[in-house]
Parts: structure tokens; C-alpha cells; sequence
């Protein structure tokens, strides 16, 4: 178990996550001692992720990360490349299928590496799993829960007690409220589809139904079985997951598996919006990873998606950039200039209280107080050694949030906080000194004052003048 010592109310701390299912803050304590095991809902392979998208692989990253530091974890996070969707842009292309998806894993796992997203242990793919959901289909068959009709299998919702308790929905309600209209080969309206027919040139594979294809959520259920196990710690998603997917898979799992729990804990992400309104490629107010990416370093917007806590909503502009950046610039200006060794850095560890705001339910706004309260310390710092000590300990801190992997004058070389142009601030720097030369004291201050105004530090010394980007 995780557990670390707060120095400020003098107890030793123990992992706390928000579990949707029972609706509150609870001690994690996984089934088996000292290893976890994480599934997370990944991509529908169709088109670029935009960053709604990249918030669960985000922050259920920076979770995988605070595991790792005391557990043996085993973190799935799947693809879908079959899905009605993909069949259309297919179709819309005029590109096959295989084209379509293989493209656009490329792309996403080139997109998260970008926001410092490190891969999951297993990513597993729909269309190589189709025989273990074939596999379960049969047996929630078996056991009752699971029906045949005109080429489909449908989940029978009713066979199921603990139907609704994810997403606290009362069936009966659901039911009498529903006014979708409902296929003749249904029971019941809320019954769903298991596994569907093909049409000759649609992707389809031979079962027991005829050559169909997988409804969603068996996927989940059918690739979580086969690399975590029957019960799994952690199954983690955005918000909008919850109904009808993860109340789906947890009837399939559970009912599959004779009751098991599918899954010990569940964590949903809140909603990325821009003007309050939540971003989604069917309303069409998307920004894509793969084009933000173009020019603003990754870890701005990791840092930007991390400035929320996870479950909060998070509205997204150009002011959650900028903030992003300047406090990347504050982080990387406090270490800038402190050689840190191998050696230093492997001895170095986190600070506590930035371990234990991620273990109080993964609140990364106070983890981030928490390093800025550390680059602060080193700013002020006049000691070389405790300035290296401090320097090695934002390292640790910035490798367990994914951030500060940048040397630190390459980042102020490539992407800082003012519009200057390296060349312009040299150019500037020898305006300034030229007229220092000639006693020109107020041209030289203003020029000085130009430069610290775009957030650049100069230092005049015996070998001439040196600058750096950041303030302090
Ligand atoms: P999708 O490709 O639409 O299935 O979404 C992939 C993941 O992104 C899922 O975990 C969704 O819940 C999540 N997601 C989609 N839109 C948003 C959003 N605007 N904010 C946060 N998470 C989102
Ligand atoms: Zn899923």
C-alpha cells in the first residue's frame, strides 16, 4: 500500500481515490498485495485525438505514474478499430479500413508521447480479440443473461439486479422514459446489442450468429478478462462513460463472471470544454493534439491539463495555455544553471506533501503548489549544495508528473514566455551595451527594462553580459 508521511498533520497518508460507484473518497487497497492492475478506455481509431480526448490519457498517466512508485502495475489501455464509425469513414474516404485505423494509432500514440503520455503495458486491440468475445457472448447466453434475435445477441437487461447502480439510474425510470423507438428483435428497449450481422462489406467474423461484429462494450469486457483477470483495481474513463458503457461492461463482466466485481474502483474524468460547452467531435469544437502540438511544447498542455483537479470540469482557452507556459518558465528558470550529477539526481526523492496531494485523489492543482513552493526554496537558496539538492528533488517531482524533461536552456532556447527572438535579445544586448560605452545610462535602461519586461534576466559580468529567459 501507499503510504507516505505528512509533515504537516503528522500521519502517514494512504492512497485515496474517488470511486464512482460508491459515490465517495476511499482507501485504494488492491485484491492482491503490491500489485495493481489499471484498464483504461482508449480511442476509437478513426481521426485525431483532440484534447478532450487526451485529458483521461493524461491524468490516468500521471495515476500510472504515482502507482509505479509502490506497486507492480499492469495498465491496459485498448484500442477500438472496429466500430460503426470507423465503417464510415471508410466509406467517406474511400480508404480501407485497416489504412484508416493503423494511421490513426500511429498518430495517437505519437500525439500522447507528445504530452509526455508513457504507453500502457498491454494495448490491446478489438479485431484480435473477437474470439474471447464470442467467448463470453456464449456464456452470458448460457447463464441467462444474454439472448438471440434475427442475427443479434442483446444483453438482457432485466436479468441483471445490479443494472444501474454505476450510474445510479433506476431501470424502471429508464425504461418508462425511454421514447426511442425500439427494434423489433429487442425485448426491451434498454437491452443492448452484444453482437451485431455484417453485410457482406462491412468487417465481419464467422460465430455462432452468423458473420457479425462486436458491439462495444463486450470489447472492454472481453480484453480486460483476458490481461488483468476477472476483478480488476482500477477501470478509469471520462465522465461520459459511464452510462451506457461502463454500466455495460460491469453487467457483462459481473454477470459473466457469477456476480465477481468487474471492477474495485472506478475514476471518471471531468469534461474538457471551451465556452462552458463540452468539447466533442460531433458538436465540432475540437482542438487537435496533432495540430497544437505543431507549436506549443507538449508539456505546456500537459501542464495545462493537469492545472485542474481530474473530476473538475476544465474550461479550456488561450489563458490556460499562457498560465501553462509561465509556470513552466518559473520551473525550468529555478533549475537553470544548477548542475545536478546522475548520482545527485538518483538520491534525490519527492517531497512529501507534493506525494501526498497526489494520494488525497490525484489533486494535481495541489501537487503543483506544492513544486512551485519547492522552486521558490531554490530560488532563494544561496548554498551550492542545498541548490543542487533542491534542483534534483524538482527533477524527481517534475519525472513522477511528467514534466521538466527539457534541458532547461533548450527550453528557454525553443519556447519561452516572450515574443523575442534569441537573436533579437542578442541584438538587444549589444544596442545596450554600446550605448553603456557611451555613457548613454537611459538608452541602456530602457533597453534593460524592454528585455525584463518580455520576462529576460541579464547579468552583467567580467566576460560581458549573459541573459536567460525567466525572471529572478
Ligand atoms: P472517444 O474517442 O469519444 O470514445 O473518447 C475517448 C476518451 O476521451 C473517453 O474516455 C472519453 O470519455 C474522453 N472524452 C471525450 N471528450 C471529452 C471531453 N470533452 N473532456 C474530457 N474527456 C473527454
Ligand atoms: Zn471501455
Amino acid at each position: 500500500m501507499i503510504a507516505s508521511f505528512d509533515w504537516q498533520s503528522r500521519v502517514f497518508m494512504t492512497l485515496q481515490l474517488h470511486d464512482t460507484l460508491q459515490g465517495k473518497k476511499v482507501p485504494f487497497v488492491p485484491l492482491k498485495e503490491g500489485e495493481v492492475t489499471m484498464y483504461l478506455c482508449g480511442p476509437t481509431v478513426y481521426n485525431y485525438a483532440h484534447i478532450g480526448n487526451a485529458r483521461p490519457a493524461v491524468v490516468f498517466d500521471l495515476l500510472a505514474r504515482l502507482l509505479r512508485r509502490s506497486y507492480k502495475l499492469t495498465f491496459a489501455r485498448n484500442i477500438t478499430d472496429v466500430d460503426d464509425k470507423i465503417n464510415a469513414a471508410s466509406v467517406e474516404t474511400g480508404k480501407p479500413i485497416d489504412e484508416i485505423t493503423a494511421r490513426f494509432i500511429t498518430a495517437y500514440n505519437d500525439d500522447m508521447a507528445a504530452l509526455g503520455v508513457r504507453p500502457p503495458d498491454i494495448e490491446p486491440r478489438a479485431t484480435q480479440h473477437v474470439g474471447e468475445m464470442v467467448a463470453m457472448i456464449k456464456t452470458l447466453i448460457d447463464k441467462g443473461f444474454a439472448y438471440e434475435a434475427e442475427g443479434h445477441v442483446l444483453f438482457d437487461v432485466s436479468s441483471d439486479e445490479s443494472y444501474g447502480t454505476l450510474s445510479k439510474r433506476d431501470l424502471r425510470e429508464m425504461i418508462a422514459g425511454s421514447r426511442v423507438e425500439v427494434a423489433p428483435y429487442k425485448k426491451a428497449a434498454h437491452d443492448f446489442v452484444l453482437w451485431k450481422p455484417s453485410t457482406p462489406e462491412l468487417p465481419g467474423w464467422d460465430s455462432p450468429w452468423g458473420r457479425g461484429r462486436p458491439g462495444w462494450h463486450i470489447e472492454c469486457s472481453a480484453m480486460a478478462e483476458k490481461h488483468l483477470g476477472t476483478t480488476i483495481d482500477i477501470h478509469a474513463g471520462g465522465r461520459d462513460l459511464v452510462f451506457p458503457h461502463h454500466e455495460n461492461e460491469m453487467a457483462q463482466s459481473s454477470c459473466a463472471h457469477d456476480g465477481a466485481p468487474f471492477a474495485r474502483y472506478w475514476l471518471h474524468n471531468g469534461f474538457l470544454s471551451m465556452d462552458q460547452t463540452k468539447m466533442s467531435k460531433s458538436l465540432g469544437n475540437v482542438l487537435l493534439v496533432h495540430e497544437l502540438i505543431k507549436t506549443i511544447p507538449g508539456e505546456v498542455i500537459r501542464l495545462a491539463l493537469l492545472s485542474a483537479h481530474y473530476k473538475q470540469p476544465l474550461d479550456w482557452s488561450d489563458e490556460t495555455l499562457e498560465s501553462a507556459r509561465r509556470m513552466l518558465d518559473r520551473l525550468y528558470g529555478a533549475v537553470q544553471g544548477v548542475e545536478v550529477s546522475e548520482a545527485d539526481r538518483a538520491a534525490a526523492d519527492v517531497p512529501g506533501d507534493l506525494i501526498a496531494a497526489l494520494e488525497d485523489d490525484l489533486n494535481s492543482p495541489r501537487a503543483m503548489a506544492a513544486f512551485f513552493a519547492l522552486a521558490k526554496e531554490l530560488n532563494k537558496a544561496t548554498d551550492d549544495r542545498k541548490r543542487i539538492t533542491l534542483a534534483a528533488q524538482m527533477y524527481a517531482s517534475g519525472d513522477l508528473l511528467g514534466l521538466l524533461a527539457n534541458d532547461p536552456e533548450e527550453w528557454f532556447a525553443g519556447h519561452a514566455t516572450g515574443d523575442l527572438a534569441s537573436d533579437d535579445i542578442e541584438a538587444l544586448i549589444e544596442k545596450r551595451n554600446a550605448a553603456k560605452a557611451e555613457r548613454d545610462f537611459e538608452t541602456a535602461d530602457i533597453i534593460r527594462d524592454q528585455l525584463m519586461a518580455a520576462g529576460i534576466t541579464i547579468q552583467d559580468g567580467r566576460e560581458g553580459t549573459t541573459w536567460r529567459r525567466g525572471q529572478g
